[in-house]
């Protein structure tokens, strides 16, 4: 079972390469921005809450994510051939609790891939798809917001994966095809 972080701020190109990723090797896929754009689309009580956080840059908190996460990975079932989880873990909280969530059930992570893209390379890739995606958070405005957000929430889980053991960096610049060949060299050669 190969259950696995896709990494990078935003625009790095996760939900790019998760699907890439899910063809070539038969995995799930958990992207936490799918699931809560869900539930606004819904009009659920969590995607109302979601959609004050989401629209101002701001993350979701801790709490409200780790609850529905188990019960989306339970819904691959007991013998699956691995997931990638895009978009979550975002703070060491979260990572913290994945990592309980997976040991409960007797499964780990098996690889953070960590997509590193330029800051002025995000800014453009994050401007030009709010143009064409209609994404309501892909503004100049909220992108630096997120932008900050990554920098002081998110990336300091690189250490906290590289003490795992399980870091694995990634130039994610390039052309897709060239930055997917070298996520799969890093899935090929992780153990089974
Ligand atoms: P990419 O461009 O690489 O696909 P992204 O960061 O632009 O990624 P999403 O991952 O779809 O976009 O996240 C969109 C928003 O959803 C975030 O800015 C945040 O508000 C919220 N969100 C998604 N995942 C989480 C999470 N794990 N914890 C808290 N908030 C989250």
């Amino acid at each position: 079972m190969k259950n696995i972080v896709i990494f990078g701020a935003p625009g790095a190109g996760k939900g790019t390469q998760s699907d890439k990723i899910i063809e070539k090797y038969g995995l799930g896929h958990i992207s936490t921005g799918d699931v809560l754009r869900n539930e606004i689309k819904n009009g659920t009580e969590l995607g109302k809450t979601a959609k004050g956080f989401i629209d101002n840059g701001q993350l979701i908190p801790d709490e409200l994510m780790v609850n529905i996460l188990a019960s989306v990975y339970d819904s691959f079932g007991t013998d699956h051939k691995g997931v990638i989880f895009d978009g979550f873990p975002r703070t060491t909280p979260q990572a913290e609790a994945l990592k309980k969530m997976l040991s409960d059930r007797g499964h780990k992570i098996a690889a953070m891939i960590e997509l590193d893209v330029p800051e002025e390379e995000l800014m453009a890739r994050l401007i030009n798809r709010g143009k064409e995606s209609g994404r309501s958070d892909d503004n100049e405005e909220t992108i630096k917001k997120r932008l900050n957000v990554y920098h002081t929430q998110t990336s300091p889980l690189i250490d906290w994966y590289e003490k795992e053991g399980v870091h694995y960096h990634v130039k994610g610049i390039g052309t897709l095809e060239e930055i997917f060949g070298r996520v799969s060299d890093v899935i090929d050669n992780l153990a089974d």
